[in-house]
Protein backbone atom coordinates (compact mmCIF):
# COMPACT_ATOMS: atom_id res chain seq x y z
CA UNK A 1 0.00 0.00 0.00
CA UNK A 2 1.23 3.42 -0.63
CA UNK A 3 -0.18 6.57 1.27
CA UNK A 4 -1.63 8.52 -1.51
CA UNK A 5 -4.77 10.40 -0.06
CA UNK A 6 -4.78 13.72 1.20
CA UNK A 7 -5.12 13.56 5.30
CA UNK A 8 -8.06 14.38 7.28
CA UNK A 9 -8.10 16.47 10.14
CA UNK A 10 -7.77 14.34 13.48
CA UNK A 11 -5.91 11.38 11.12
CA UNK A 12 -3.49 14.28 10.50
CA UNK A 13 -3.08 15.39 13.89
CA UNK A 14 -2.19 11.98 14.08
CA UNK A 15 0.45 11.16 11.70
CA UNK A 16 -1.89 7.96 10.15
CA UNK A 17 -1.28 6.89 6.97
CA UNK A 18 -4.35 6.08 4.47
CA UNK A 19 -5.81 3.91 4.52
CA UNK A 20 -6.13 3.79 8.19
CA UNK A 21 -6.20 -0.23 8.55
CA UNK A 22 -7.65 -1.44 11.80
CA UNK A 23 -7.20 -5.65 12.56
CA UNK A 24 -6.95 -8.16 15.01
CA UNK A 25 -9.95 -10.69 16.43
CA UNK A 26 -13.72 -10.68 16.36
CA UNK A 27 -13.12 -11.36 20.64
CA UNK A 28 -10.02 -11.35 23.10
CA UNK A 29 -9.91 -15.07 23.90
CA UNK A 30 -7.23 -16.04 25.79
CA UNK A 31 -3.85 -13.82 27.28
CA UNK A 32 -1.65 -16.12 24.44
CA UNK A 33 -4.57 -15.31 21.32
CA UNK A 34 -4.57 -11.84 21.76
CA UNK A 35 -0.58 -11.74 22.49
CA UNK A 36 -0.37 -13.97 19.54
CA UNK A 37 -2.03 -12.02 16.50
CA UNK A 38 -0.90 -9.23 18.12
CA UNK A 39 2.89 -9.97 18.09
CA UNK A 40 1.80 -11.07 13.70
CA UNK A 41 0.99 -7.96 13.37
CA UNK A 42 3.43 -5.85 15.06
CA UNK A 43 5.71 -3.84 12.20
CA UNK A 44 2.70 -4.35 9.62
CA UNK A 45 1.15 -1.51 8.06
CA UNK A 46 -1.78 -2.17 10.94
CA UNK A 47 -2.24 1.00 12.59
CA UNK A 48 -4.56 -0.19 15.53
CA UNK A 49 -5.25 -3.56 17.21
CA UNK A 50 -9.03 -4.40 17.75
CA UNK A 51 -10.37 -6.92 19.94
CA UNK A 52 -13.77 -7.09 20.98
CA UNK A 53 -13.77 -8.06 24.86
CA UNK A 54 -18.12 -7.51 25.33
CA UNK A 55 -19.47 -9.21 23.05
CA UNK A 56 -23.36 -8.17 21.87
CA UNK A 57 -24.45 -11.61 20.90
CA UNK A 58 -27.75 -12.20 19.51
CA UNK A 59 -28.65 -14.90 21.77
CA UNK A 60 -27.51 -15.95 25.61
CA UNK A 61 -25.20 -19.01 25.91
CA UNK A 62 -23.16 -18.36 23.44
CA UNK A 63 -19.19 -16.45 24.33
CA UNK A 64 -20.26 -13.02 25.57
CA UNK A 65 -16.74 -11.90 26.01
CA UNK A 66 -13.69 -12.32 28.21
CA UNK A 67 -14.83 -8.66 30.05
CA UNK A 68 -12.81 -6.28 31.80
CA UNK A 69 -9.75 -8.59 32.05
CA UNK A 70 -9.09 -7.99 28.32
CA UNK A 71 -8.36 -4.61 29.03
CA UNK A 72 -5.03 -6.17 30.75
CA UNK A 73 -4.32 -7.97 27.73
CA UNK A 74 -4.74 -4.96 25.16
CA UNK A 75 -2.05 -2.69 27.83
CA UNK A 76 -0.30 -5.30 27.12
CA UNK A 77 -0.32 -5.19 23.60
CA UNK A 78 0.33 -1.34 23.71
CA UNK A 79 3.36 -1.88 25.61
CA UNK A 80 4.98 -5.31 23.48
CA UNK A 81 3.99 -4.20 20.17
CA UNK A 82 3.73 -0.58 19.95
CA UNK A 83 0.44 -1.02 18.33
CA UNK A 84 -2.61 1.47 19.39
CA UNK A 85 -5.93 -0.39 20.54
CA UNK A 86 -9.46 -0.34 20.05
CA UNK A 87 -12.74 -1.98 21.70
CA UNK A 88 -15.99 -1.92 21.09
CA UNK A 89 -18.04 -0.22 24.20
CA UNK A 90 -22.01 -0.62 24.95
CA UNK A 91 -22.18 1.11 27.68
CA UNK A 92 -21.12 3.94 30.68
CA UNK A 93 -19.38 1.23 32.63
CA UNK A 94 -17.36 -0.17 29.42
CA UNK A 95 -16.29 3.55 28.89
CA UNK A 96 -15.09 4.52 31.86
CA UNK A 97 -13.46 1.25 32.37
CA UNK A 98 -11.87 1.51 29.06
CA UNK A 99 -10.92 5.12 29.72
CA UNK A 100 -9.53 3.89 32.79
CA UNK A 101 -7.03 1.25 30.78
CA UNK A 102 -6.22 4.00 27.86
CA UNK A 103 -7.44 2.17 25.33
CA UNK A 104 -7.10 4.43 22.10
CA UNK A 105 -9.94 4.05 19.91
CA UNK A 106 -13.64 3.02 21.10
CA UNK A 107 -16.00 1.73 18.77
CA UNK A 108 -20.22 1.55 18.93
CA UNK A 109 -21.10 -1.74 17.85
CA UNK A 110 -23.97 -2.01 15.39
CA UNK A 111 -26.34 -3.07 17.55
CA UNK A 112 -25.98 0.13 20.28
CA UNK A 113 -26.53 2.73 17.19
CA UNK A 114 -30.10 1.45 16.85
CA UNK A 115 -30.89 2.67 20.06
CA UNK A 116 -30.66 6.08 21.12
CA UNK A 117 -30.81 5.67 24.74
CA UNK A 118 -27.74 4.42 24.53
CA UNK A 119 -26.03 5.78 22.37
CA UNK A 120 -26.59 9.42 23.98
CA UNK A 121 -25.60 7.53 27.27
CA UNK A 122 -22.22 6.52 25.75
CA UNK A 123 -21.69 10.11 24.21
CA UNK A 124 -22.51 11.59 27.61
CA UNK A 125 -19.62 9.18 29.21
CA UNK A 126 -17.16 9.90 26.39
CA UNK A 127 -17.58 14.01 26.47
CA UNK A 128 -14.79 15.66 25.42
CA UNK A 129 -12.86 12.77 25.05
CA UNK A 130 -9.30 13.15 22.93
CA UNK A 131 -9.97 9.17 22.23
CA UNK A 132 -10.87 7.94 18.84
CA UNK A 133 -14.79 6.88 18.42
CA UNK A 134 -15.90 5.38 15.33
CA UNK A 135 -20.21 4.67 15.04
CA UNK A 136 -20.59 1.77 12.87
CA UNK A 137 -24.37 1.79 11.18
CA UNK A 138 -27.25 0.48 12.77
CA UNK A 139 -28.14 -3.00 11.65
CA UNK A 140 -30.65 -2.14 9.60
CA UNK A 141 -30.68 0.26 6.95
CA UNK A 142 -31.99 3.23 8.51
CA UNK A 143 -29.45 6.74 7.54
CA UNK A 144 -31.34 8.49 10.44
CA UNK A 145 -30.39 6.90 13.26
CA UNK A 146 -26.99 6.14 11.85
CA UNK A 147 -26.60 10.58 11.43
CA UNK A 148 -28.63 10.73 14.79
CA UNK A 149 -25.70 9.09 16.31
CA UNK A 150 -23.12 10.71 14.68
CA UNK A 151 -24.83 14.32 16.13
CA UNK A 152 -24.99 12.84 19.72
CA UNK A 153 -21.22 12.38 19.61
CA UNK A 154 -20.43 15.66 18.05
CA UNK A 155 -22.95 17.64 20.45
CA UNK A 156 -20.54 15.42 23.17
CA UNK A 157 -17.86 17.44 22.16
CA UNK A 158 -15.71 14.44 20.66
CA UNK A 159 -13.03 15.64 18.10
CA UNK A 160 -11.75 12.89 16.48
CA UNK A 161 -14.54 11.34 15.22
CA UNK A 162 -15.71 8.34 12.62
CA UNK A 163 -17.90 6.24 10.75
CA UNK A 164 -17.34 2.26 10.02
CA UNK A 165 -19.71 0.86 7.44
CA UNK A 166 -20.74 -2.75 8.29
CA UNK A 167 -23.30 -3.14 6.03
CA UNK A 168 -26.69 -3.98 7.06
CA UNK A 169 -28.99 -6.70 7.76
CA UNK A 170 -31.60 -7.84 4.95
CA UNK A 171 -34.50 -10.92 4.93
CA UNK A 172 -33.21 -11.16 1.18
CA UNK A 173 -30.66 -14.14 0.40
CA UNK A 174 -27.63 -12.33 -0.87
CA UNK A 175 -23.86 -13.61 -0.92
CA UNK A 176 -23.39 -10.85 2.37
CA UNK A 177 -23.93 -11.42 5.64
CA UNK A 178 -25.53 -7.92 5.69
CA UNK A 179 -25.40 -6.12 2.18
CA UNK A 180 -22.86 -3.30 2.02
CA UNK A 181 -26.10 -0.20 0.38
CA UNK A 182 -22.95 1.48 -0.75
CA UNK A 183 -25.33 4.57 -1.17
CA UNK A 184 -25.78 4.49 2.21
CA UNK A 185 -22.22 5.07 3.59
CA UNK A 186 -21.69 7.69 0.40
CA UNK A 187 -25.14 9.59 1.77
CA UNK A 188 -23.41 9.77 5.02
CA UNK A 189 -20.40 10.82 3.63
CA UNK A 190 -21.60 13.91 1.85
CA UNK A 191 -23.81 15.09 5.10
CA UNK A 192 -20.72 14.80 7.07
CA UNK A 193 -17.61 15.58 4.77
CA UNK A 194 -14.77 15.85 7.54
CA UNK A 195 -15.72 12.68 9.21
CA UNK A 196 -13.08 9.84 8.36
CA UNK A 197 -15.15 6.94 6.91
CA UNK A 198 -13.99 3.23 7.50
CA UNK A 199 -15.43 -0.15 5.51
CA UNK A 200 -15.68 -2.87 7.65
CA UNK A 201 -15.68 -6.10 4.94
CA UNK A 202 -15.66 -8.62 7.18
CA UNK A 203 -19.01 -8.20 8.64
CA UNK A 204 -20.37 -7.48 5.46
CA UNK A 205 -19.48 -10.74 3.51
CA UNK A 206 -19.47 -12.92 6.57
CA UNK A 207 -17.02 -14.95 4.59
CA UNK A 208 -13.18 -14.43 4.37
CA UNK A 209 -12.66 -15.20 0.87
CA UNK A 210 -14.74 -11.91 0.12
CA UNK A 211 -13.04 -9.86 2.44
CA UNK A 212 -10.36 -8.81 -0.37
CA UNK A 213 -13.00 -7.90 -3.01
CA UNK A 214 -15.44 -5.60 -0.73
CA UNK A 215 -12.37 -3.65 0.74
CA UNK A 216 -11.06 -2.62 -2.89
CA UNK A 217 -14.37 -1.65 -3.55
CA UNK A 218 -14.48 0.54 -0.45
CA UNK A 219 -10.96 1.72 -1.26
CA UNK A 220 -12.32 2.64 -4.57
CA UNK A 221 -15.03 4.95 -3.12
CA UNK A 222 -12.30 6.28 -1.34
CA UNK A 223 -12.95 5.45 2.17
CA UNK A 224 -10.03 6.26 4.64
CA UNK A 225 -9.80 2.98 5.99
CA UNK A 226 -10.17 -0.69 6.85
CA UNK A 227 -11.41 -2.57 10.06
CA UNK A 228 -10.72 -6.53 9.42
CA UNK A 229 -10.84 -9.07 11.52
CA UNK A 230 -7.89 -11.36 12.14
CA UNK A 231 -7.14 -14.61 13.79
CA UNK A 232 -4.16 -16.88 14.14
CA UNK A 233 -6.26 -19.67 13.83
CA UNK A 234 -9.71 -18.10 12.18
CA UNK A 235 -11.70 -21.62 11.64
CA UNK A 236 -11.45 -21.97 15.64
CA UNK A 237 -12.35 -18.57 16.58
CA UNK A 238 -14.99 -18.25 19.62
CA UNK A 239 -17.27 -15.79 17.51
CA UNK A 240 -17.16 -15.29 13.50
CA UNK A 241 -15.31 -17.84 12.74
CA UNK A 242 -15.89 -17.90 9.27
CA UNK A 243 -15.02 -14.34 7.92
CA UNK A 244 -11.42 -13.76 10.02
CA UNK A 245 -8.72 -13.84 8.30
CA UNK A 246 -4.67 -14.80 9.05
CA UNK A 247 -2.51 -12.24 9.54
CA UNK A 248 -0.58 -13.71 6.50
CA UNK A 249 -3.40 -13.55 4.29
CA UNK A 250 -4.17 -9.34 5.95
CA UNK A 251 -0.36 -8.39 4.69
CA UNK A 252 -0.61 -10.01 1.55
CA UNK A 253 -4.08 -7.96 0.99
CA UNK A 254 -2.46 -5.00 1.96
CA UNK A 255 0.03 -5.41 -0.74
CA UNK A 256 -2.32 -6.18 -2.99
CA UNK A 257 -5.07 -3.61 -3.13
CA UNK A 258 -5.03 -0.71 -5.38
CA UNK A 259 -5.38 2.52 -3.66
CA UNK A 260 -7.08 5.50 -5.13
CA UNK A 261 -4.67 8.45 -5.81
CA UNK A 262 -5.88 12.04 -4.64
CA UNK A 263 -6.16 13.52 -7.95
CA UNK A 264 -7.85 10.66 -9.66
C1 LIG B 1 -17.56 -6.73 15.88
O1 LIG B 1 -16.91 -5.79 15.38
O2 LIG B 1 -17.05 -7.80 16.23
C2 LIG B 1 -19.04 -6.60 15.96
C3 LIG B 1 -19.75 -7.21 16.90
O3 LIG B 1 -19.51 -5.87 14.97
P1 LIG B 1 -20.95 -5.31 14.57
O4 LIG B 1 -21.34 -4.36 15.66
O5 LIG B 1 -20.66 -4.61 13.27
O6 LIG B 1 -21.88 -6.48 14.40
MN1 LIG C 1 -17.14 -9.85 14.80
Amino acid sequence: MENTKELRTWLDDMSLPHPLVIAGPCSAETEEQVMRIAHDLKDTDVNFYRAGIWKPRTRPGNFEGVGAIGLNWLKRVKEETGLKTATEVANKAHVDLALEADIDMLWIGARSTVSPFIVQEIADALEGTDKVVLIKNPVNPDLALWLGAVERFYQAGIKKLGVIHRGFSTYEKTKYRNIPEWQMAIELQTRFPDLPLINDPSHITGKRDMVFDVAQTALDLNFDGLMVETHWDPDNAWSDAAQQVTPERLVQMMEDWKIRKVTD
